[in-house]
């Protein structure tokens, strides 16, 4: 026996089609890791196996939306490595699940060939919690990735992005601002450094400046619409710190900030796309 998940032994394809299983949802892949799931029924618990339980989700390799097709795997892998049939006692399975402290799992196949895998562990009768998931809860979430202008931010800050929207969605405002202030923070130094050599000011001393200063040194850089009345209050409740913010007021600042984020990365996309069509129009004319 070994510990390792082999996508290849699962059969994807083999079930009985169009089997409903209340308790996988989309709702249920974009839920966080380590937040309580409290009402579990035992009825939907006891549904397991869920034999090729097939729902829609986004998939991020391929950017669309897929079928995801989720194999008989269960409760305990250990189990399901040691005995096949494990699964088709159900008085044992329903036993197991009553154990506090044990983990299943499901594994899914969309028709792309992309993988999906998901790790619970049960609290209590009926409390479960997920704390596993690859691709990640922002990796299929849909919406977000749809976004044109992230690939302006890079890898790293589109992932503290996705990261601030998804927690966003489950009122976790005070460590979606924390995302959304870095990666503003990151968007004002990338404008300084463009035009360093307009601005008579050193970096490090740009650096040392309140957020409110920063932005009235970048002015003529920015959209003005993110100078709008109202928005230097955003700025200062940000960059006084959001440690001392209630998750309410962290919630009611998200929506700004994330607005003059977006309109400073279309802007930047807009700017490269003109300048695209200029030079293809240059070499265009450069053959006449
Ligand atoms: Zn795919």
């Amino acid at each position: 026996m070994n510990g390792l998940i082999n996508f290849d032994k699962f059969d994807f394809t083999n079930g009985l089609d169009g089997k409903y299983n209340e308790f996988i949802t989309e709702k249920l892949i974009l839920t966080p890791l380590y937040k309580k799931i409290k009402d579990m029924p035992k009825s939907i618990l006891t549904s397991f196996p869920i034999d090729n339980t097939k729902i829609e989700l986004y998939c991020d390799e391929c950017k669309k939306r897929r079928i995801y097709t989720f194999a008989t795997t269960g409760i305990n892998y250990y189990y399901l490595e040691s005995s096949p049939n494990f699964f088709n006692n159900t008085s044992v399975l329903y036993s197991k699940l009553m154990n506090e402290n044990e983990y299943f799992y499901f594994i899914a196949k969309a028709d792309c060939g992309h993988n999906l895998i998901i790790l619970f562990k049960i609290i209590d009768e009926n409390t479960i919690m997920k704390v596993g998931q690859s691709p990640s809860i922002y990796d299929m979430n849909e919406e977000i990735n749809n976004k044109s202008f992230l690939k302006e931010l890079g890898k790293e800050y589109a992932s503290y992005y996705k990261k601030a929207c998804s927690l966003n969605s489950f009122n976790s405002n005070i460590g979606a601002m924390t995302y959304l202030r870095r990666i503003f923070e990151k968007l004002l130094l990338d404008c300084f450094e463009q035009n360093q050599d307009e601005l008579e000011i050193t970096k490090d001393d740009f650096k040392r400046l309140k957020m409110e200063d920063k932005l009235n040194k970048l002015k003529e850089f920015l959209p003005s619409i993110i100078f709008d009345n109202g928005y230097n209050q955003v700025y200062s409740k940000v960059s006084n710190g959001i440690h001392n913010l209630s998750e309410d007021e962290c919630g009611q600042l998200f929506i700004p900030l994330r607005m003059a984020i977006e309109e400073i990365l279309i802007e930047k996309l807009e700017l490269k796309e003109k300048k695209d069509r200029q030079e293809k129009l240059g070499k265009e004319l450069q053959k006449i």
